[in-house]
């Protein structure tokens, strides 16, 4: 039987130097596909995911269009080459399970009824898969939505939180989601300061949740700061391309 690794060394750090509530380095760059109305790519340390938005357009096939409003339709997919060991290129449960919880937060803030029967579609690719991807996924779709110029009532940030060797930790890894205790994945909308998805995977006490909820907030706040400077950088770089012009 292999043993469980230790995952919180002795100064209370984890195994990539991070303290329990620090976050891997974020980076997202917005604007990344030419073909996509709008889109990005969020990277949250080795975790990296794509995220393209195409819409409001004609919903189609026809049946699929609601008269009061668009219908968004989500698909979270892992590259073949995103993990490891190669993942068949086939949709898996877990991707339309996570394809449905995604789509259901962001039905909490887009203004789908601004476009009735039209379609928006959010393709979220994960291109390298080190922990947390459904949240960076929900991270990144909410982005590639407001540079679509989608209305939505806020941004959604996820980050994932874990209970490692009796230890609750901010954006784990997949070491860390392998062989953690707990593993739960949160969407907030940061202005709104409402919880759009939630998922818990293990057992965790009254106490540990609040510790998680504080944690997740506090992430949030840094990954949403990142988020809004990222949809700035291109703005403010569209808008001086076209001053000079
Ligand atoms: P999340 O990526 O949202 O944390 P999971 O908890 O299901 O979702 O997965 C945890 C991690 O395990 C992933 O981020 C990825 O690094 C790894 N993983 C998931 N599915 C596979 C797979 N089919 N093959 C290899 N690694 C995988």
């Amino acid at each position: 039987m292999s043993s469980k690794p230790i995952l919180i060394r002795e100064d209370g750090k984890r195994v990539d130097g991070r303290k329990p509530d620090e976050i891997r380095p974020v980076k997202i760059t917005v604007g990344v596909l030419k073909n996509a109305n709008g889109s990005t790519l969020v990277e949250y340390g080795g975790t990296r995911v794509i995220a393209a938005v195409y819409g409001p357009r004609e919903a189609l096939p026809r049946h699929i269009s609601m008269p009061d409003r668009a219908v968004l339709r989500v698909r979270y997919h892992m590259a073949p080459f995103s993990t490891d060991e190669r993942k068949s290129p086939a949709p898996t449960r877990r991707e339309i399970e996570l394809s449905k919880v995604i789509r259901e937060a962001l039905e909490a803030v887009v203004f789908t009824q601004l476009f009735p029967r039209a379609g928006i579609d959010v393709f979220i690719e994960v291109l390298q898969a080190d922990g947390g991807t459904r949240t960076a996924g929900l991270t990144a779709a909410s982005i590639a939505l407001a540079d679509a110029g989608i209305p939505m009532k806020d941004l959604v940030i996820g980050v994932a939180i874990g209970k490692i060797n009796g230890t609750i930790v901010v954006d784990v890894n997949e070491l860390e989601d392998q062989y953690g205790e707990a593993d739960l994945p949160i969407g907030i909308a940061p202005n709104l300061g409402e919880i759009v998805l939630f998922q818990l995977n293990g057992v965790l006490t009254r106490e540990e949740l609040k510790t998680s909820m504080e944690l997740a907030f506090k992430a949030v706040d840094q990954i949403y700061r990142v988020a809004k400077d990222a949809l700035h950088y291109k703005y403010m770089k569209l808008l001086e391309e076209v001053k000079a012009q």
